[in-house]
């Protein structure tokens, strides 16, 4: 996947915990969930008791983990960190609630991908604090009822319309985490580059955050490639020319399009002249899965007026075909 992949590759989660909002307040934007979540936080510490089940859903590098951990921190307990494709078999998911100390946070990323033997499982869990772990098979199998410690559970996932009514209905809370303005993300760009000592300009703040696809993960990973740039090539300063000439070595669409963005643009233009178009057959026309196209890549797309959906269809906008520099069939647009 390319720099402006909204996934974090496996080499990047140290770079990223060394600039990971540790706190509440340190969380940028997002201020209504944050008022939320401060509430339902502080209304559960003064009871004594864990909160309820806490469910984040959004597009992926919106924060959704950074926030799970600074749950455990604000209520000064542990975290348990797992995700729903690392749960093939519900006695993975006893293992893991079992051994919960009374309080902590259990993480689960990609709750959606969950095993329906698991996610049974896990309703008992989260409802009752109790599972029960079935031991033998055939006839002689018995259940054995197991405690479970109070804990809170974050679940994240990219849209909660993904996830069974059972288990939505389980979260006392849902959090939705939306794209950030380029204004946020020049705020976040700010902190960043001070925790990593890192000069950096107004100019070349906003360069990088208009590029970054709404979304804090690449806004940072940006700004590291800037920084190697401007180490490198010029006098170290991150400003609108070393933003502008290191975004171009990076080959940097002036959107921040990802690959896969520009993927389904550009087929959406040059395969179907610009839609309508069925979301299965454009995913077909990408390569990729319809529930892909649909929860990482078209949320962006659309909000930043590149993309409509309608109902007859996916539609590209003129400011589509525009950015891909391909002129629309006349009278395409009035
Ligand atoms: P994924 O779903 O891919 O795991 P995520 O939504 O869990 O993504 P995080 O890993 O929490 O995303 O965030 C990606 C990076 O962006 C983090 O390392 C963090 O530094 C930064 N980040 C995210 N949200 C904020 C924020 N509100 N303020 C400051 N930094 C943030």
């Amino acid at each position: 996947e390319g720099i402006v992949s909204a996934y974090a590759s496996d080499a990047e989660h140290d770079a990223e915990v060394s600039v990971r909002p540790k706190r509440l307040a340190d969380f940028i934007a997002q201020h209504r969930v944050r008022d939320q979540l401060d509430l339902l936080l502080r209304g559960a510490m003064g009871r004594g008791t864990p909160p309820d089940h806490i469910l984040l859903s959004g597009p992926p590098g919106l924060g959704k983990t950074t926030l799970a951990n600074i749950v455990a921190a604000e209520l000064g307990v542990g975290i348990r960190v797992t995700s729903g494709p690392a749960i093939e078999r519900s006695g993975d998911l006893a293992a893991i609630v079992t051994s919960l100390v009374e309080g902590d946070v259990l993480f689960i990323d990609e709750i959606h991908r969950i095993a329906k033997p698991a996610e049974e499982l896990l309703y008992s869990a989260m409802e009752d604090f109790r599972v029960d772990v079935v031991v033998g098979k055939g006839p002689g199998a018995t259940a054995i009822p197991l405690d479970v410690e109070p804990f809170t559970l974050v679940g994240a996932t990219t849209r909660s319309g993904l996830l069974t009514g059972p288990m939505r209905d389980r979260f006392g809370f849902v959090a939705h985490l939306d794209f950030y303005s380029a204004d946020d993300l020049r705020t976040l760009l700010h902190r960043s580059a001070r925790i990593l000592g890192v000069p950096i300009t107004e100019e070349g703040a906003v360069e990088i955050a208009g590029r970054s696809r709404g979304t804090p993960r690449i806004a940072n990973r940006l700004l590291r490639r800037v920084r190697d740039f401007a180490e490198v090539r010029a006098d170290g300063v991150v400003n609108l020319e070393t933003a502008r000439a290191a975004l171009q070595v990076y080959d940097v669409d002036g959107l921040g399009l990802d690959r896969l963005d520009r993927a389904v643009l550009t087929a959406l233009v040059e395969s179907f002249r610009g839609g309508p178009v069925g979301l299965s057959t454009l995913a077909v026309a990408v390569g990729e899965q319809p529930d892909t196209v649909e929860e990482v890549c078209e949320p962006f797309l659309v909000r930043a007026g590149l993309l409509a959906r309608t109902p007859r269809g996916r539609v590209a906008t003129e400011a589509a075909w525009r950015h891909l520099g391909i002129s629309p069939p006349n009278g395409t647009f009035g």
